[in-house]
């Protein structure tokens, strides 16, 4: 493995150092060196590319980026040209599911990965996922919830950060939290134990307990649905289901911040959202149908969107079904509350719920959706690498290409500010400083 690798150079770079004159020497061993070389660099945060950039990257992180030609690349750096490609940071998923393989009707739908899946096939297709978020470009997810698979991915995040398996960065946060009547599985006879894809909980100090076993074992945020079904009522209106009061989530984002932790919602819309944002919701999952007061509340709190457009599009039921008109609903008003909300400021990070489409097709899907309803293609790059940063408070270590941050880089070869579905095609990936993923033509 890479990791034993880089172990072994680092013996041989000890002990060439130590035979040598200078004891000085020996205190440092040699850090590998490249510079990648490119027809432009969208870095994450600047309004304009850059033209003709030479990126160097020591280790693990960016040390200097300046104009090609402008000066002499560091002595003994290994070369990584990729022509008219354009370099951006590693791309940003808010909102995946590595532990979904879709919710294919044909292939069973949701319930059948529940109960008929082994567990170990499960981490098994989790460890494929996580390799395809990384090979798309996505070197960074939070990954929101594992749908019954319990704390698998505490593990997946530990094999990538130990080097056994590829994947991206990870936020995780474990199991998620609904109440009673608030999570599949359901719709089985009241006799039958059926296990649930979320940590059901009824009132503030199990919502609090629950909270705290999810961060003792490992949770870097806490992820809560604050709406469950949904339908058109009478009215024609969407309509969705509260579930946690907010009581009940007030005692959830308490115990999240006092660790220093921030508190995921999925909410739709209505009583739900409104309570989402009483009870104080770092972010709001989907926001279907967010009306201009909770729009005002959002920017009055600081509180992200993570609108996940593109997975509504999937697999509509037949129109005349009432799950069918439901389907269609939350297609029209998602994309005019996404618009309301992006005209009115509110903090757009990019999330898509892969996962709940399968993990075969291309995340950055996303990107067009959010051009569509509005974002201009620069706009829609930053959703997913410095606004995306900024909600995981990881500004300045990831999804930016200047010195400091974690060399986290890809490379696309048609313009994506020209058209963001380039965005899907992928040549070049470095995580952490080492090549994952590289053209023919660039390879040494
Ligand atoms: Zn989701």
């Amino acid at each position: 493995m890479r990791r034993y690798a880089y172990r072994i150079l680092l013996i041989i770079g000890l002990t060439a150092a130590a035979s040598g004159p200078s004891a000085a020497a020996a205190a440092e061993p040699a850090v590998h060196v490249t510079v990648v070389r490119a027809r432009a660099l969208i870095d994450g945060t600047s309004a304009q590319p850059r033209p003709n950039p030479e990126i160097v990257i020591r280790g693990n992180r960016f040390t200097d980026v300046y104009t090609a030609g402008s000066r002499p690349a560091p002595a003994g750096a290994q070369l990584i040209d990729l022509g008219n490609a354009t370099l951006l940071p590693g791309l940003i998923d808010c909102h995946t599911h590595i532990f979904l393989q879709g919710e294919v009707p044909e292939a069973g739908g949701y319930d059948i990965q529940l109960l008929k899946f082994p567990a170990s096939y499960r981490v098994a297709r989790a460890v494929v996922a996580a390799r395809r978020a990384l090979e798309q470009g996505f070197t960074t997810i939070r990954d929101v919830e594992t749908e019954g698979a319990g704390y698998g991915d505490v593990g997946i995040k530990q094999a990538i950060n130990e080097g056994y398996i590829p994947g991206p960065r990870m936020f995780v946060v474990t199991r998620a939290i609904s109440s009673t009547g608030g999570y599949n599985l359901e719709g089985y006879a009241p006799e039958i134990q059926v296990p649930k894809g979320a940590q059901l909980i009824d009132g503030p100090v199990e919502a609090r307990k629950a909270a705290r076993e999810q961060l003792d074992h490992g949770a870097d945020w806490i992820k809560v649905y604050m709406t469950h079904r949904s339908w058109v009522d009478k009215q024609g209106e969407l309509a969705s289901q509260p579930t946690l009061t907010t009581e009940e989530l007030k005692a959830i984002v308490d115990e999240a911040h006092g660790w220093r932790r921030k508190v995921a919602c999925h909410a739709y819309n209505g009583i739900g959202l409104q309570r989402a944002l009483d009870g104080g919701c770092d972010s709001i999952e989907h926001g279907l149908e967010i009306t201009d007061a909770q729009i005002a509340q959002m920017i009055r709190q600081g509180t992200w969107l993570v609108p996940t457009l593109s997975v509504y599009y999937y697999d509509p039921d037949p129109p005349d079904t009432p799950s069918g008109k439901r389907d269609r609903k939350r297609v029209a008003v998602h994309g005019v509350s996404f618009q309301k909300a992006l005209r009115a400021g509110v903090k757009i990070a990019f999330g898509t719920d892969v996962g709940g489409f399968v993990w075969s097709d291309p995340i950055a899907q996303e990107f067009g959706r959010e051009v569509e309803f509005g974002m201009t293609p620069m706009q829609a790059i930053q959703s997913a690498t410095s606004r995306a940063a900024e909600l995981l408070d990881m500004s300045g270590e990831i999804g930016r290409v200047a010195p400091g941050a974690y060399a986290d880089l890809i490379a696309v070869e048609k313009d994506p500010l020209q058209d963001v579905a380039a965005l899907k095609n992928v040549s070049f990936v470095m995580k952490d400083g080492s090549v994952f993923k590289s053209p023919a033509a660039a390879r040494p």
